[in-house]
């Protein structure tokens, strides 16, 4: 489902991401984590071209992303992303943020975008919330919303920069439950997260990258148990 083959970034001369070599397969969870600035989010951001790779290939659903490929055309709008600041639009009400991609670029009817879009907002549970605006909602509320905006575009694969790194504590569990929720329904997921706990509970495989490489790749319970790698487990020993 999702290939990358030696992959390799620069911001200008400094090398961002360094012979990644990845793939994920349909129903994957994958959890990335890492030491900030190793690269985690242009890592997840390359794969729905926010940002663009230099060198190595990545395939998509079998098309290979290339510079042709414009945003949210054709593999593009198959990837769903939900990041840390929620990126809602704040002059549209919940209901309006969720179908307005469904609207404009899957030219779906108003009245069926509508009704599809209640129906994540009833499985996100804020479905009481679709008349207000964002900034009437908490965060968990909005980032629950900004999760339910993405699954409108029916994608078959969901992104999640760091969901609950903005978060109050309190909200964590909301989102974090949404997330299990949606992987227990079988959605590829690649996460980039700390929240060790969901990683143990849902992710079939954790990605540790330290200075744009991927240093240790691993089942959640040898990750956390009996790491391989010496940066991975002075990462560990610094977060719990
Ligand atoms: P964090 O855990 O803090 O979110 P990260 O692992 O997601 O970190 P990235 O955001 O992918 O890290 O950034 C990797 C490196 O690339 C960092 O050193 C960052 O300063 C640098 N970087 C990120 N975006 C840009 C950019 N647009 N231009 C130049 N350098 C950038
Ligand atoms: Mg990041």
């Amino acid at each position: 489902m999702i290939l990358m083959e030696d992959v390799g970034k620069w911001y200008g001369d400094f090398h961002v991401l360094q012979d990644i070599n990845l793939k994920i397969s349909a129903g994957e969870r994958i959890v990335v984590c890492g030491p900030s600035g190793s690269g985690k989010s242009t890592l997840i951001r390359c794969l729905n071209r926010l940002e663009h790779h230099q060198t190595g290939r990545i395939v998509v659903n079998g098309v290979e992303l290339t510079d042709r490929i414009r945003q949210l055309s054709g593999p593009l709008s198959e990837i769903g992303m939900v990041f840390q600041g929620f990126n809602l639009f704040p002059h549209l009400t919940i209901l309006e943020n969720c179908t307005l991609a469904p609207l404009t670029v899957r030219k779906m009817k108003r009245k069926d975008a509508e009704a599809k879009a209640m129906a994540f907002l009833e499985r996100v549970k804020i479905p009481d919330q679709a008349s207000k605006y964002p900034g009437q909602l908490s965060g968990g509320q909005q980032q629950r919303a900004a999760i339910a905006r993405a699954l409108c575009m029916s994608p078959k694969v969901m992104l999640f920069d760091e969901p609950t790194s903005a978060l109050d504590p309190e909200m964590v569990k909301e989102v974090l439950d949404t997330m299990v929720g949606l992987a227990q329904d079988g959605m590829t997921m690649i996460v980039v997260t700390h929240e060790m706990g969901f990683a143990r509970q849902v992710a079939d495989r954790v990605i540790f990258m330290d200075k744009g490489r991927i240093v240790e790749e691993n089942n959640p319970q040898d990750f956390f148990e009996n790491p391989a790698n010496e940066r991975s487990k002075l990462f560990l020993s610094q977060l719990l």
